[in-house]
């Protein structure tokens, strides 16, 4: 999935978990969903966070080790530590809705790698018309839920 995608399927999540979790600080709860659900692209050098840090995408393989439940938990756990627990939700959040576009998309995840190359899969190519559907869905459910907020 693109990142634009998954920036705004990020953004859609976080106003439902705003809803559920009330966190006091709502614009910076909403910043750390869409990041975290940025981070897994980490290991692609041309994504929006893994041209910043493109020695990643050369040692890690696209969609491996930074789009399993490991590297979830490595994401989470930083924020887990030094931030208050609800902004490591956020992230968690975020992280999770990453897997969950990809997972339906054609390359899927692996969310085992690198212990297994189990695979989860769909069918939506990336950068296709399919997902450019999906994208405009989540641009208008986005909008929905902003002014229903
Ligand atoms: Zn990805």
């Amino acid at each position: 999935m693109m990142g634009r995608t998954h920036m705004l399927f990020g953004f859609l999540v976080g106003l439902f978990a705003i809803q559920a979790l009330h966190p006091s600080n709502q614009i910076l709860f909403i910043f750390l969903v869409v990041l975290g659900a940025l981070l897994p692209d980490i290991d692609h050098p041309d994504s929006k966070i893994g041209s910043k840090v493109r020695i990643v995408g050369a040692l890690f393989e696209h969609r491996g080790f930074f789009h399993s439940l490991f590297a979830v938990a490595l994401f989470v756990i930083p924020f887990w530590i030094f931030t208050s627990r609800i902004y490591a939700y956020a992230i968690l959040i975020g992280v999770l809705s990453h897997l969950l576009a990809d997972m339906i998309s054609h390359m899927g995840i692996m969310p085992f790698a690198p212990i297994s190359r189990f695979k989860l899969r769909g069918f939506i190519k990336t950068n296709s018309i399919g997902e450019n559907i999906i994208l405009v869905v989540v641009f208008l459910l986005s909008i929905w839920k902003l002014v229903s907020l």
